[in-house]
């Protein structure tokens, strides 16, 4: 036995750097390693490339180049965004309001501050994993002073409306962050006409090298710093700043989001393609998440009466790299705090798929996963006493 080939189908987890981009960043890693906060040639060199880095981040984002701070990544600009408008905020109010179905980056966050004496409301989500813009905005107290809400999610590919919610922030002044670590070169954009003051990315989500990130903070956002030292990043994010990294996300982020629409259009066809064969050659099976409101690589699917860890290995058998929920939680028994979260129950919860295509993939890999994922089910169910006694063999799936 033994996999032949890899396909890759776990983009929301990480992606691979695009060529261009490696070749972009070499050479300021031997070239121009100047320190950026010196005067001689090679530093200014490194400063020029943040600079440029900076205005092609804006540019992306429909944002002014002063607006964006570079980090280590998304998990970084989630704790600046949160705990910087917290502690600056405090005087006005100490409640913050975020949703059940973050990613850990977010909620953690917020469980830290709780300990700190903030107050904080996790918003319930629909069956889909949509939030309720009714139930946000009766959410919001006088104590409100921060909004956290993910632009789409990362296990079932879920999107919000964050214009909308952006509104509802911005009608009771209560400044609002969204994680849009999965979004970057699947939906356009614009912070402003989307009503946000905080956004947070990270280059390893759409072919740039990990360990990079930025933070949108909108001009006029009260927010503390997160690291201290140096006067980098106009004095609020000390550390030398990491200037490949940050010269390969720059040019990833001009890459993705050159022709969202037809980069879109193209991951979207063959994911359709995937989520029609396995629902209709599979029984007992049930799509996770919304069926159009989600991002175009993502397939999130439950079948019942199995593990997905075994399924996880049965895969990576044959060469196919998925996961179960999201990255943080693979390797875990926990079930998924997202599929919980839309009222999956906890068995089928278990038994749950995460596919997600991107540029790595071709027609063939959706070829090769649809003729070996109804074997692997079909095997796995055979080993399993519960199906055997459901005596359901042959049913109809669960919509
Ligand atoms: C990957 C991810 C993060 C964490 O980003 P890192 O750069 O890996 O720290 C945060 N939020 C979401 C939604 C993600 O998918």
């Amino acid at each position: 036995m033994g996999a032949q080939r890899t396909i890759y189908m776990d983009h929301s987890a990480t992606t691979f750097v695009k060529p261009e981009v490696v070749n972009e960043m070499i050479p300021y890693f031997m070239e121009h390693f100047g320190n950026p906060s010196s005067i001689y040639g090679i530093a200014r060199e490194s400063k020029k490339a943040i600079d440029t880095a900076r205005v092609q981040t804006a540019k992306a984002l429909g944002a002014d180049p002063d607006e964006i701070y570079f980090t280590s990544g998304g998990s970084e600009s989630d704790n600046w965004a949160i705990k910087g408008v917290a502690f600056a905020n405090r005087k006005r109010g100490n409640h913050i309001i975020t949703t059940r179905i973050e990613h850990h980056a977010v909620l953690h966050t917020c469980q830290y501050l709780e300990k700190e004496g903030f107050e904080v409301t996790y918003l319930p989500v629909d069956q889909y994993g949509l939030v309720d813009p009714a139930v946000l905005e009766k959410a919001i107290t006088e104590r409100t002073i921060l909004i956290s809400i993910m632009y789409a999610n990362n296990e079932i590919g879920t999107i919000e409306p964050i214009a909308e919610l952006g509104a509802i922030a911005r009608k009771h002044k209560v400044y609002f962050h969204t994680d849009a670590v999965q979004v970057i070169g699947s939906i356009p954009i614009d912070v402003n006409a989307q009503n946000i003051d905080l956004l947070s990315l990270s280059a390893h989500k759409f072919y740039g090298p990990k360990g990079t990130g930025a933070l949108y903070i909108k001009k006029g956002v009260r927010i503390e710093n997160l690291i201290h030292g140096g006067g980098q990043e106009r004095r609020r994010r000390a550390g030398t700043e990491n200037i490949a990294g940050i010269v390969g996300l720059g040019k990833a982020i001009e890459q993705a989001t050159v022709d969202i629409p037809g980069h879109s259009a193209k991951i979207r066809a063959m994911r359709d393609r995937l989520i029609r064969g396995v629902l209709e050659t599979i029984s007992h099976t049930r799509l996770n998440g919304h069926p159009e409101k989600r991002l175009p690589g993502n397939f999130n699917v439950s079948f019942e009466f199995i593990e997905g860890e075994s399924m996880l290995l049965w895969l990576d058998d044959e060469g196919i790299c998925a996961s179960t929920g999201s990255a943080c939680t693979s390797g875990s028994l926990e079930p998924s705090h997202v599929l919980l979260a839309t009222g999956l129950p906890v068995e089928i919860s278990h038994g749950s798929l995460r596919l997600t295509l991107g540029d790595a993939n071709t027609e063939k890999d959706v070829d090769f996963v649809l003729e070996v994922l109804p074997k692997i089910v079909t095997k796995l169910r055979e080993m399993s006493p519960l199906y055997l006694k459901s005596g359901k063999e042959g049913g109809c799936n669960v919509q």
